[in-house]
């Protein structure tokens, strides 16, 4: 998987002193436009020697503080306020941030299942196989901002897994605390292949995930959320100058599948709890109603481990399958 066979062309300079606005021209050839391309903006801000952070945003469309946040600081962050190598990729799946959908209108995929991507696959394979093998390289540590989109509400967190390389750990749990969300989480995932998260620590470098709002709107108190943790970040890896507040973050983690509860059949889903709130264990955590039958009682659903509410469903239909809660445990 050499970068030469990428059919991406560009020119940014990673190398390049001061600060670039540049675009990954990936090649997309359809009916009304037969040479076309998408431009996938990439911003460079570099001075000097010191270390290189990546931040994301639009990994998913329809996930608003994340891209808006990398949007503002692309147009305020001057190389003179620097010392090292931000990279700024605030739209990385640009199709589909968009369409304001998930995944790519284009081929349907989820940028962040794609991953290390292909330089012979689909346009988002393309992409993140540009993304794995020219950039990551570079960076010391990537922050991915996210949200819950569409379909989740997720309480702003700002998460790490649980890593076995111990020196990895402590780097990643001191970046976590130091990003400052009001909630920090150490996870474990069920959510399949092709992270980003997995291609970053599989580098040995730090991978941090933000999850800040949902529902597909973008919230000015969460935006804040966000652009407050970004500038967290850019002190806590010496790219600026400033000391960081004492973090005030709760640690916490998500470490086994019954912290997600998922709707069993399809209908309205009524939350009993609101982000943030205590499920007590063993508690029902919402229910599902069927229109069509009002003769049917409701299904009740519960979830294995009680916790603090951190994510609930976003509109108010499910379908079987879909998540409807997840819970978090205070972290010892
Ligand atoms: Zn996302």
């Amino acid at each position: 998987m050499s970068l030469e066979k990428s059919p991406i062309s560009t020119d940014v300079n990673f190398e390049k002193e001061g600060k670039q606005f540049s675009y990954l021209r990936v090649p997309y050839s359809r009916n009304d436009s037969a040479w076309g391309g998408v431009f996938v903006p990439v911003v460079v801000v570099k001075n000097g020697k010191g270390p290189t952070v990546l931040f994301v945003g639009g990994n998913h469309g329809g996930e608003y503080e994340g891209s808006v946040t990398l949007l503002k600081l692309s147009r305020t962050l001057e190389a003179d306020q620097i010392q090292g190598r931000v990279i700024l990729l605030p739209a990385l799946n640009l199709p589909a941030v968009q369409a304001g959908e998930r995944v790519s209108p284009i081929d349907g995929r989820d940028m962040n299942r794609t991953f290390p991507g292909k330089h012979n696959g689909t346009i988002s394979q393309i992409i993140a196989h540009y993304v794995h093998e020219a950039i990551l390289p570079l960076c010391d540590a990537v922050i991915d901002l996210h949200s819950g989109g569409y379909s989740l509400d997720l309480m702003p967190y700002n998460s790490m897994h649980y890593l076995p390389d111990e020196e990895l750990r402590k780097r990643t749990m001191a970046a976590l605390k130091a990003f400052d969300a009001p909630v920090s989480l150490v996870m474990r995932e069920f959510t399949g292949e092709g992270l980003l998260d997995y291609a970053v620590e599989g580098m040995g470098k730090i991978f941090l995930c933000a999850e800040i709002g949902g529902r597909g709107v973008l919230s000015p108190s969460k935006l804040k959320i966000a652009e407050r943790g970004v500038q967290n970040m850019l002190k806590h890896f010496n790219l600026i100058k400033g000391d960081l507040a004492k973090p005030t973050t709760r640690l916490m983690e998500v470490p086994e599948t019954g912290n997600y509860a998922y709707a069993q059949s399809n209908g309205i889903y009524e939350a009993f709890f609101e982000i943030g709130e205590e499920v007590p264990a063993g508690q029902p955590v919402g229910q599902v109603h069927y229109p069509e039958s009002p003769e049917r009682e409701p299904e009740v659903l519960t979830i294995g481990r009680g916790g603090v509410l951190v994510g609930t469903r976003g509109p108010g239909f499910v379908e079987r399958g879909d998540c409807v809660a997840v819970t978090a445990q205070d972290l010892e």
